[in-house]
């Protein structure tokens, strides 16, 4: 069910108006809708419940302390892929024994920070990263707990920069050299061989692409057993899609239902015994229909080829038209009854590139709002300050209160850590 719908003609976050909220905290904002977070963080937590599973959100999508508190507060551990978002996940309440770290490019010093919060484990993607982490973990005394992202080689077909499990992709380690490189790590002295995970993409509505990630998983994990190097848990990534036009993606549930299915039946054939824990590290089903950008149309400007809606929000504040050409819903706050125009959505920014949306049928005046719908996963965190505009401020609903949780950037902030030579 969506927490965003239309009530006496105007469009609501739970039980508030988009309205009142443009009222009393301005434009452009992102507005969530605490319900819709907790659902859909529910769909897979409540599927991994009196198993060995956990749930680690990919903080990535959104990373906003409100929304960390809150998923932590149901239970959530944390996928990481810098040491700023272990230090927010420090903030906002959350464990760092339930986080885990991926990413190509850990430094020294994000090393020693999870290591001395004694993470649960370092999603590793190379071998120099393995002997860095070797010896930084030396160096503090310490053990590190690693799984090898390892590149199944599937195609999820997805979008060609969110698609991930590829050999021309920067991540992970090859499949064909798993089995090398589980060896090397498990003779380094400070490494904790303990798991294996994959990513194989964002955006995927199907899922049988990460069902045969699974299979080869489970392949890769038998082989190592036998020669000794056993894993105590087996993480399959981010990756289902949401649905921004008219996808239809896998249900979450029904997703889940298949891998534990899988997982079951691989381990009754298997006499150890040894337990495995399952690790799920999705980002934008939890966040990215939770979530909409209020903007106000500051003008209309038609033109002889296009007729362009120019609105208070830009690219700096939703990445994902211009950098992926993405497709976002636009729904107008207020439904009126005039004829619909065919207008691009734009930007004030001084990029051709500024654009929301294209094409849209819209019945719109200056100064009415409109919603970018979905916007939640991937809006606010690739958000910047060009052409020095503030980022947007950020509320929370529940139910008919609306909280704030993150002040609007004003221009000053933008230039305080700035200074001009002597
Ligand atoms: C981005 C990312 C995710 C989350 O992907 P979604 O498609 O947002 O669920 C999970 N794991 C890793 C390693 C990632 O980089």
């Amino acid at each position: 069910m969506s927490h965003f719908s239309y009530r006496d003609g105007v469009l609501c976050a739970e039980n508030m108006p988009l309205t009142a909220i443009a009222s009393q905290f301005g434009t452009p904002a992102y507005v969530y809708s605490r319900k819709a977070l907790v659902e859909n963080f529910s769909a897979y937590a409540d599927m991994c419940k009196g198993r060995d599973a956990l749930v680690c959100y990919a903080m990535k999508a959104n990373s906003n302390l409100a929304i960390l508190n809150l998923l932590a507060k149901h239970g959530a551990g944390f996928d990481l892929v810098s040491g700023g978002e272990l230090l927010r996940v420090i903030a906002a309440g959350g464990d760092p024994k339930k986080c885990l770290f991926s990413g190509v490019g850990k430094s020294r010093d994000e090393m020693a920070l999870a290591l001395s919060h004694d993470i649960l484990c370092f999603n590793v993607e190379s071998i120099p990263e393995l002997h860095r982490l070797n010896q930084v973990a030396g160096e503090l005394g310490k053990t590190a707990p690693v799984s090898l992202r390892v590149n199944p080689n599937v195609d999820a077909k997805t979008h060609p920069y969110i698609a991930t499990g590829l050999k021309a992709n920067k991540f992970g380690v090859a499949f064909d050299d798993a089995l090398a490189t589980y060896r090397t790590a498990s003779q380094l002295p400070h490494i904790n061989v303990i798991g294996i995970d994959c990513h194989i993409g964002s955006q995927l509505l199907d899922d049988a692409p990460l069902l045969e990630a699974l299979d080869k998983l489970i392949e890769l994990i038998d082989t190592l057993a036998q020669q000794g190097i056993v894993l105590h848990h087996l993480d399959l990534g981010g990756g289902i899609g949401i649905t921004y036009d008219d996808e239809k993606p896998v249900a979450v549930r029904d997703y889940l239902e298949r891998v534990f299915a899988r997982i079951d039946q691989w381990r009754s054939t298997r006499h150890d015994g040894a337990p495995i824990k399952i690790i799920f590290e999705p980002g934008r089903s939890v966040v990215g229909n939770a979530g909409v950008l209020l903007t106000k149309v500051e003008y209309i400007k038609p033109g002889a080829e296009k007729n362009f809606c120019i609105v208070d929000a830009a690219m700096n504040d939703l990445m994902r038209p211009a950098m992926y050409q993405a497709w976002m819903g636009v729904q107008e706050v207020r439904k009126r009854n005039d004829a619909a125009v065919t207008y691009d959505v734009v930007g004030p920014i001084c990029e051709s590139g500024d654009w929301l949306a294209r094409d849209r049928q819209l019945a719109v005046v200056q100064d009415d709002l409109l919603a970018i719908a979905s916007a939640g996963a991937y809006g606010m965190t690739m958000a910047s300050n060009y052409n020095t505009r503030g980022r947007a401020v950020e509320v929370m609903v529940d139910g008919d209160r609306a909280h704030l949780i993150r002040k609007r950037e004003e221009p000053g902030d933008l230039f305080a850590l700035e200074s001009i030579p002597a």
